[in-house]
């Protein structure tokens, strides 16, 4: 019952609220037409994936094992200051936007399986 009364209500507020607050990406702050996404499909597509490939992946990856605490390393963005991913993290981290948490952990999971990778744990480096 409460769940069909949110959805009646943001059915009816959201618009009024779009008008006076208008959805804009987190990162680039252009308008976007879909507010649960926060972020504009430019700024996803801006994010450099991380490849096997990649040169920072072999970096990291190479001191990683060396360490000794790892057996094997995937991940699926570079970090860039100021970048797209950074404004991304902040405001899933600071600005309480857990959809954005989902939307990257599912990136995550799909380079697991891609690379074929089981965890015990994931960290950020
Ligand atoms: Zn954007």
């Amino acid at each position: 019952m409460i769940a069909v009364a949110k959805r009646i209500s943001r059915l009816i507020f959201q618009p009024i609220l779009d008008f006076i607050y208008p959805p804009t990406c987190v990162s680039c702050g252009n308008l976007i037409t879909d507010d649960v996404q926060h972020v504009c499909t430019n700024c996803w597509d801006s994010i450099i994936r991380v490849t096997r490939t990649h040169e920072l992946y072999f970096e990291t990856k190479g001191k990683l094992l060396r360490s000794g605490h790892v057996a094997e390393l995937a991940s699926a963005f570079v970090f860039e200051k100021e970048g797209a991913f950074q404004h991304i993290a902040h405001s899933m981290k600071y600005e309480g936007m857990p959809s954005l948490g989902v939307k990257l952990g599912k990136r995550v999971g799909e380079v697991m399986r891609q690379w074929n990778v089981s965890a015990d744990c994931i960290i950020r480096i």
